[in-house]
């Protein structure tokens, strides 16, 4: 991966007040400071796969491009394919058809979000399709399969909650190829905020005030400041026994991810 140069756009803005009093020998002279606005790429960027993915700054955006494809052993991919591993989870007769490295699909897109990403005004709902981009390469998507619940997809995901659509290798649940019952990275979701496993690295156990869409404020193994991202929300999901990734609604603006 190149990570360009990070870089810093100060604003200097510098106001000079004199005030005079004829009647006294102390002129004051104030100086306000000083807006340093500094635009610089997230440190949770140092965990995405760097064979998979390509980040860098662009303006006061980030570029999140990947090949789409997951760094880890499933199922879907080909038996000829060194990260095949056979299915466990998922019965064979339950996968869907496609494989990852046979398909003839380009599974390649580039999601571009602002680098310090804020709430918006009001929230909106998750859509069919990825709705962001995991550590690993591979797409995060939400709690619906063909605009209706995943129940009666749930049979073909693997272990790591993912399966293929007829389009890409998406996850559905905690990924458990790179998260399992713990505070790290799962990805960033298309608004620019990040999301990780089902606790908080703030408190080290399951963090207690989460929105709806699983998000709160606080700090994080990335940073000191406290900052709004998501988590896994630590509730089983009926039909899966296993814990939903991202059902929404986006608590900033979501990006196209293609
Ligand atoms: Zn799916
Ligand atoms: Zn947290």
């Amino acid at each position: 991966m190149r990570f360009k140069i990070v870089k810093k756009i100060a604003l200097l803005a510098v106001i000079i007040s004199y005030s005079f009093a004829c009647s006294s020998s102390e002129g004051t002279t104030s100086v306000e400071e000083i807006e340093e606005v500094e635009v610089t790429l997230h440190s949770a960027f140092a965990e995405f796969d760097t064979t998979e993915t390509d980040i860098y700054l662009q303006g006061s955006n980030v570029v999140i491009e990947t090949t789409g494809l997951p760094n880890h052993k499933t199922p879907y991919w080909s038996e000829n394919h060194p990260l095949y591993v056979a299915p466990t989870v998922t019965s064979t007769d339950k996968m869907t058809p496609t494989r990852i490295d046979t398909s003839g699909r380009d599974n390649s897109a580039s999601l571009t979000v602002p680098a310090n990403p804020s709430k918006a005004n009001s929230t909106s709902n998750t859509q069919l399709g990825a709705i962001g981009i995991a550590i690993s390469g591979a797409f995060l998507y939400n709690d619906q399969e063909g605009n209706g619940p995943l129940d009666s997809a749930a049979g073909s995901l693997d272990y790591s909650g993912a399966h293929i659509g007829p389009s890409d290798y998406h996850y559905h649940l905690e990924p458990l190829a790179f998260s399992d019952d713990d505070d790290k990275l799962n990805g960033i979701i298309s608004d620019g905020f990040f999301i990780y496993g089902r606790k908080c690295n703030s408190t080290g156990t399951y963090p207690t005030d989460l929105d709806s869409s699983g998000g709160h404020i606080s700090t994080t193994q990335h940073t000191d400041i406290a900052e709004y991202h998501y988590h896994i929300i630590n509730e089983l999901y009926a039909s899966t026994g296993r814990y939903i990734l991202f059902a929404g609604p986006y608590q900033g603006t979501p990006n196209a991810v293609n």
